[in-house]
């Protein structure tokens, strides 16, 4: 059951069973009865009925066990972004939080894009979670709804706000393509199906303690030539002369077999292998859930498991797999959300001057090695 709905379900139940389900006290208006919970939100928090449930439309809602006092973090959210931008939404707590979760969508419909929360720094009594939240290149300019879920044993917050995401063009190319390509891009191919699983599940898999990079990502081969950038819209013509599409996920730098390809961050690097369609393919995790990755490499030079500091060369330009010349693509994939790569090599990963960060600080994953998020860029 999603937060919200369980939420909806709480507030529906609380209505049932109250004699006197609504208390305003001063500017706050609050749902109550002695049990199981007590329902509060800000002022300003609007809510539908809707088949005779009662449904938070807008603002923020805690519940908690009676007599608790509920949570009330501060938020340092988006309220709008572009097709391709990864946005970073903040949330310091006075108290440890379990969990937070974020997405964007349209209600009735599966979410437009998701985020786990993870802890990035716990200092003088306050948690600060990062979720970081990549919305797809391919996503229609609208308005969409934000819920932002924490947790802290039995005790809830939820936030929703309405966002917008705004318009962004991308250019568009016809590719011809020869038999040979037209093959591999069409035959179908049971490994390349267990293929494309398989990085999936590694592009949606965080991990809390991979906490690695803040700063400014640095763009591999920055003297190559661009042959393809990010979002662009492709139509093949196929040998047999059907057509196929697709949405670039990545950029293209064109540049001649054998250049070494530097790590854009420091992170650990989760996947080291040759795959079919993207030939030998290298993917590193620099924050929970935030991955950069490498394709059509004629060598690699990493393990699975290894951390690689921003930098270091973890393979070679080659044309393997799906290529038509040598070049490297470069991706940045957020949860398995493809991001605009260069964005972030204009900017950290994360806002340094916020007054939360103190690279001496750094809080140490729970069971794991001294974290090292915050040591000098
Ligand atoms: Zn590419």
């Amino acid at each position: 059951m999603s937060a919200l709905r369980a939420f909806a379900a709480e507030v529906a139940l609380l209505l049932a069973v109250s004699a006197a389900p609504a208390a305003v006290q001063g500017d706050m208006v609050a749902l109550t009865r002695p049990s199981p919970a007590t329902c509060v939100t800000d002022d300003g928090a609007v809510f539908t009925v809707e088949n005779g449930e009662l449904r938070p439309v807008r603002g923020q809602f805690m519940i908690s066990p009676p007599g608790e006092q509920e949570l009330h973090p501060r938020t340092g959210i988006s309220l709008d972004g572009a097709p391709g931008q990864l946005l970073r939404m903040y949330v310091w707590s006075a108290e440890p939080l379990d969990s937070l979760s974020l997405q964007i969508g349209s209600p009735g419909k599966s979410p437009l894009t998701k985020a786990t929360g993870f802890l990035a720094e716990s200092r003088q009594g306050t948690e600060m979670w990062v979720a970081l939240v990549g919305l797809p290149a391919w996503c229609s300019p609208k308005e969409y709804t934000l819920t932002l879920s924490a947790a802290a044993g039995q005790r809830s917050y939820l936030l929703l706000q309405p966002f917008t995401v705004t318009g962004r063009n991308f250019f568009s190319e016809r590719i011809p393509l020869t038999a040979e390509l037209t093959g591999i891009a069409t035959v179908p191919d049971v490994h390349k199906k267990d293929e494309s699983r398989l990085l999936a599940a590694v592009l949606a898999t965080p991990h809390p303690d991979a906490l690695f990079e803040t700063g400014t990502f640095i763009i591999p081969i920055p003297g190559g030539r661009r042959s393809a950038g990010y979002g662009d819209r492709r139509e093949y013509d196929y040998s047999d002369g059907t057509k196929g599409y697709s949405v670039h996920l990545g950029v293209d730098i064109a540049s001649p077999t054998g250049t070494p390809v530097p790590a854009c961050g420091r992170g650990r690097v989760v996947f080291a292998e040759a795959r079919i369609l993207t030939g030998n393919t290298v993917v590193i995790e620099h924050l929970p859930g935030l991955f950069s990755v490498y394709y059509h490499m004629s060598s690699i030079a990493v393990k699975t498991g290894e951390v690689v500091e921003k930098s270091q060369v973890i393979g070679a330009v080659g044309m393997t797999g799906f290529a038509t010349g040598p070049h490297l693509h470069w991706e940045v994939e957020e949860l398995g959300v493809a991001v605009d790569p260069d964005a972030l090599a204009r900017g950290p990963l994360l806002d340094k001057n916020a007054d939360f960060f103190d690279i001496d600080h750094a809080i140490a994953p729970k069971g794991g090695e001294s974290n090292s998020l915050y040591r000098s860029q």
